[in-house]
């Protein structure tokens, strides 16, 4: 069978949309004018129960369908990865509305670039000819690649009125207020829930991140209208030197450090909302959880105290977890490089979950094949040395 029937059949992938970026770009043997025709007779085949090969051997022939080679299926994936992120642009803020958003001179509401670590403060500090090392969105390399700080960590996500809520962090120094916490945390959800909602553009996924998405930004917004920044708890760990990595993310945790699994409830998956930075001196890292959610997460906090292996502690958890994150290109050279196998290999053990649907109560479960004893850093990858 052909690679692109392989993706086209399988039910995780939308087909229409991957055979109208097939058919624009002209890979695999499909053209724009054949594009009706083939996503007709291909949906037919797929909503099948079953089909024979000789029924995919006929779809085979009558468009000429043949092999894609690696790269241009790249080049599809990151097309669509680029247009999916397009869509997806709107302003996050609580009060975004055409008429309180800002606008450009047509009346459309102008999203700025916003990043998601702080150009001013955090970027500046790391980069060195305006560039630093990260993983980008917009090409399909899987190492962090040399990048202009200008593009690094940046989404459409608020207008330019809004993306003035996170001048606390941006034009003022760390100084562990709740307000500053609560940012760094409301920052750390946009910035995984941006790329996790485009995903559903071209994917046909269990719809439950999307849920997950919704129910904690509603307790995020509440909290901004309310100026109410007690509902994030921030446990702040300072390293006495400055380290040139920055990175900031969410994501939720099935074990915690002692390899005890973290029960998560059915309707909202809880998070964990991480942030390390750099200041001139020092190098903060801030583990911040909703406060509902403190039974759930604060044993990470004293157990990060108490295991005093800070270093390593924080490396493992960021590095298994987090991809938005950037390196001072020097430092990345000298210190991360020689760990790019490793670091791939601890990513991959937290990548795999399956979800389970249980046709009586319509609800899914997720089953995670992470192992339990993987913030053990058995891999020994470091971010501080
Ligand atoms: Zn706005």
């Amino acid at each position: 069978m052909s690679n692109i029937l392989d993706i086209l059949l399988n039910p995780q992938f939308k087909a229409e949309v991957f055979i109208e970026y097939l058919s624009h770009f002209r890979r695999g043997g499909l053209r724009p004018e054949s594009k009706d025709s083939f996503t007709k007779d291909l949906l037919i085949l797929k909503n099948k129960t079953s089909f024979s090969i000789s029924e995919i051997d006929h779809i085979i022939k009558k468009y000429n369908i043949i092999d894609i080679k690696q790269d241009d299926l790249d080049l599809i994936m990151l097309n669509i990865q680029k247009d999916a992120l397009k869509k997806s642009e709107k302003c996050w803020h609580p009060l975004a509305s055409t008429s309180a958003c800002s606008k450009d001179k047509n009346g459309h509401v102008q999203f700025i670039h916003a990043h998601t670590i702080q150009n001013n403060r955090i970027l500046n500090l790391i980069c060195e000819d305006s560039h630093v090392y990260g993983y980008s969105l917009n090409i399909s390399e899987t190492k962090p690649i040399k990048i202009s700080r200008n593009d690094a960590s940046t989404f459409s996500c608020f207008c330019n009125t809004h993306d003035k809520i996170f001048d606390p962090i941006e034009n003022s120094d760390y100084k562990n207020t709740s307000e500053q916490n609560f940012l760094f945390a409301y920052r750390a959800f946009i910035a995984s829930s941006v790329p996790k909602l485009a995903q559903y553009y071209s994917l046909d996924i269990d719809r439950q991140g999307i849920l997950d998405t919704e129910k904690n930004k509603e307790i995020f917004n509440g909290a901004i209208i309310n100026s109410q920044y007690d509902i994030v708890t921030t446990e702040v760990f300072e390293l006495d030197s400055f380290y040139p990595v920055s990175a900031c993310s969410s994501f939720d945790l099935d074990f915690d450090f002692e390899g005890n699994p973290i029960s998560h409830s059915e309707d909202r998956m809880e998070c964990i909302y991480v942030t390390l930075f750099p200041t001139k001196k020092k190098t903060y890292f801030l583990l911040s959880y909703l406060t509902q959610d403190f039974k759930l997460y604060s044993q990470l906090g004293s157990q990060l105290k108490k295991r005093n292996n800070l270093k390593s502690d924080i490396s493992v958890l960021v590095l298994a977890h987090v991809e938005n994150i950037f390196y001072q290109p020097c430092y990345y050279k000298a210190v991360i490089q020689s760990q790019e196998t490793s670091i791939d290999k601890l990513m991959q053990q937290t990548q795999f979950d399956f979800v389970i649907h249980n046709e009586e109560d319509k609800k899914s479960k997720s089953i995670s094949l992470t192992p339990k004893d993987y913030l053990s850093n058995k891999y020994n990858v470091g971010l501080f040395r």
